[in-house]
């Protein structure tokens, strides 16, 4: 599971064509690119340097496994999503013509876009992008491009503009990502390409049946294929050297086999060793086996991710996108989580859950701050702040699961965010402001590392509880879980006596960022006249609606206005610890029973829709300030440096690539799959 940013703070100005521009710390410049509603950040990778000959080796070779993934995500968002990138990139690097039109620039944009999202629909709201470009200039560039283009994409020239002219503009055809909308055939509904030729019925039937109820080790089913139907039969074309992405994971295992041959220690071999045999195999059971030995290296300095991992991208929530981490520890800041890990007994007797739900015993809530070294997969280039894995329940109920906040990434936010008037605009008053400029960035971590050390890890499902139980609401559900879990204990004295807050006003800073986005600003993430879709999102709104309607009698939180403009004003935080306490004990509740009708009722009654009048006037707001409410990141470029003997001897760092000349180079250099994989 993953943690996303939720502050939107980082200033710009945006122009009808995409701007480059500097913005000055330290000689460091965090901003790389602006276009459409993003940003393009620069995160730094500090200590790198401080790693032994060794750790850089694994490093490298870790980072190659990671960036020849990339393509295998393009192919999972949709199954034109190749097709797409290589023949815009055709046209884009191809181009002679003026770079000044209109048509160029909206060209840009969208080839940008595509970049971010990996693929047609926007990562975040999972809708088509429209595109601003004309058809008649796609087709005219399109047939200007040189053969050996055309070749090299592997699609005739007449089938790419048959294809793609309905894919990129026609508004009806693949409109939607992924859809999470009740009453419909989610499967078909999704232009996601985990599924083929299968009704949502059929697909539920057949993963249904593979389960047992008495089984208390189940794989993960559905997670490493697609589900398609071949002569009225279903089969799962599995993610394996041999099967489905096959180029791709073969790269992958290349490099892997070498990080291997210089891994840091017996356990880090054994974790790579079982990772290859999955990629090779496809065995889900051998993925539990990895996972299992992956959560009990805790020793090791440098540490990954690399597989098939989250289930957001399939609406029915079995099927993983592709992605890669590499990160070493953060030794000075990982004394913070240490504190929250080694006292996890203590939260989890103290929390407001009735306790049948709760674990008698918690085990290895393993915690660390990481800097981030390499992103990719469904990391890049929007990236979560704070992840914990492994997901499936049995294996963290046995073993306990690792749990990260990235901070070098967090801090690249926050560098990013300073002075651009959000706060000013949305906070009630100067008291607010202050709050969080004082204790904003420590809170905001704090927050990251308890929702990841102990949210997720805390509680427990009644025996004979399907965790699949909740469906579409499952997501949210659990982010809600692990989000009122911080929120409730950051209140609590015991933060102060073990030294993670400075003192008892630091946890309203977070308390206020909390119910000012959950109430008012994450909307201006949502397009006017659009629900509420991702989970993270779903939840925050959850929280923040449950609490403020809850809180109606008492007055602890309201929303008030002030020159036609609402604002939220927070009278009683300690009520409000005490109503989020409440709420954690029903989800909670619903999540160890696996209450499929209060999952419903909660998130569609709290999650999901928008006031119509106070969305329009949060995005007025906000379009004054000119901030792009999303960020994406581009890598570091590491090179390697042999001594003449061809021996490593150093991983040379360098940040001045650009968000283009990274994804034409990334494009160029990993990008083994075919333009269509079947
Ligand atoms: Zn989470």
């Amino acid at each position: 599971m993953k943690k996303l940013i939720f502050t939107l703070m980082v200033a710009l100005f945006m122009t009808a064509c995409s701007t480059s521009q500097k913005e000055q710390n330290e000689n460091f410049s965090y901003t790389v690119d602006a276009f459409a509603d993003m940003q393009i950040l620069r995160y730094r990778v500090p200590q790198v340097e401080a790693l032994s000959v060794r750790q850089k080796e694994l490093l490298y070779y870790l980072t190659e496994a990671a960036l020849n993934g990339r393509d295998i995500l393009y192919d999972q968002n949709g199954k034109y999503n190749l097709l797409v990138r290589r023949t815009l990139e055709a046209v884009y690097t191809n181009y002679d013509g003026d770079k000044n039109t209109a048509d160029f620039c909206a060209f840009e944009t969208y080839l940008k876009r595509v970049w971010v999202s990996n693929g047609i629909h926007h990562h975040y709201g999972n809708d088509k992008f429209v595109p601003e470009f004309s058809q008649a200039f796609f087709e005219n560039e399109v047939n200007k491009l040189p053969v050996s283009s055309i070749e090299k994409i592997g699609v005739s020239r007449s089938e790419i503009l048959a294809t793609l002219i309905p894919v990129i503009f026609d508004p009806e055809v693949a409109a939607r990502r992924l859809v999470q909308d009740s009453g419909v055939d989610l499967i078909q509904a999704s232009a996601c390409n985990y599924y083929e030729g299968v009704s949502q019925t059929e697909a539920e039937e057949f993963y249904n049946a593979m389960k047992s109820p008495a089984d208390e080790t189940p794989i993960s089913y559905g997670l490493n294929s697609k589900l398609v139907k071949q002569d009225g039969v279903l089969v799962e074309k599995t993610y394996k050297i041999g099967g489905l992405y096959s180029a791709a994971i073969e790269k992958i295992v290349y490099w892997l086999e070498k990080a291997q041959s210089v891994a840091e220690n017996e356990q880090q071999q054994f974790v790579i060793s079982k990772l290859i045999e999955y990629y090779r195999t496809g065995d889900l059971k051998t993925f539990d086996d990895y996972s299992i030995a992956w959560v009990n290296d805790t020793a090791s300095h440098i540490d990954f991710v690399n597989g098939f991992i989250e289930t957001y991208g399939d609406p029915l929530g079995m099927k993983a996108s592709w992605e890669s981490l590499v990160n070493f520890k953060n030794t000075e800041a990982t004394k913070r989580t240490e504190i929250i890990s080694s006292n996890a007994q203590w939260f989890e007797d103290h929390s407001p859950v009735a306790k049948e739900f709760k674990k008698e015993q918690v085990k290895g809530v393993s915690a660390k701050v990481i800097t981030a070294a390499i992103l990719a997969g469904d990391c890049y280039p929007t990236t979560p702040i704070g992840i914990n894995l492994p997901n499936a329940n049995w294996i963290r109920a046995a073993h306990g699961s690792k749990s990260v906040t990235i901070e070098n990434i967090t801090s690249a936010y926050d560098m990013a965010a300073h002075g651009n008037g959000f706060a000013e605009e949305f906070a009630w008053s100067q008291a607010e402001i202050d709050l969080m400029n004082n204790y904003g960035f420590v809170t905001d971590n704090l927050h990251t590392d308890l929702h990841e050390c102990l949210g997720h890890g805390s509680g427990k499902l009644l025996p004979g509880v399907d965790p699949d139980a909740l469906k579409a609401y499952g997501s949210t559900i659990e982010e809600a879980r692990a989000d009122l879990f911080g929120l409730y204990f950051m209140a609590d004295p015991m933060m102060i006596k073990l030294g993670l807050l400075p003192d008892k006003d630091a946890y309203k800073a977070e308390y206020y960022k909390y119910f000012m986005n959950g109430l008012l600003t994450q909307q201006v993430r949502i397009e006017l006249g659009k629900n509420v879709e991702e989970s993270h999102m779903r939840n925050r709104q959850l929280i923040a609606r449950w609490v403020y309607e809850k809180a109606k009698d008492d007055h602890s939180v309201e929303l008030r206005e002030r020159n036609g403009k609402t604002f939220v004003v927070i009278n009683d935080y300690e009520k409000i610890q005490q109503h989020l306490g409440e709420l954690l004990a029903e989800i909670q509740r619903i999540k160890s029973t696996g209450d499929y009708q209060a999952a419903h009722d909660i998130v569609e009654n709290y999650a999901v829709k928008l006031d119509p009048a106070l969305h329009k006037q949060i995005l007025n707001r906000y379009a004054g300030l000119n901030i792009a409410p999303y960020k994406g990141f581009v890598n570091p470029v590491y090179t390697p440096i042999y001594d003449k003997n061809g021996i490593f001897v150093d991983l040379k760092i360098d940040y001045t690539e650009n968000y283009v000349e990274q994804h034409l180079r990334y494009s160029a250099d990993y990008s083994s799959l075919p333009t269509f994989n079947k």
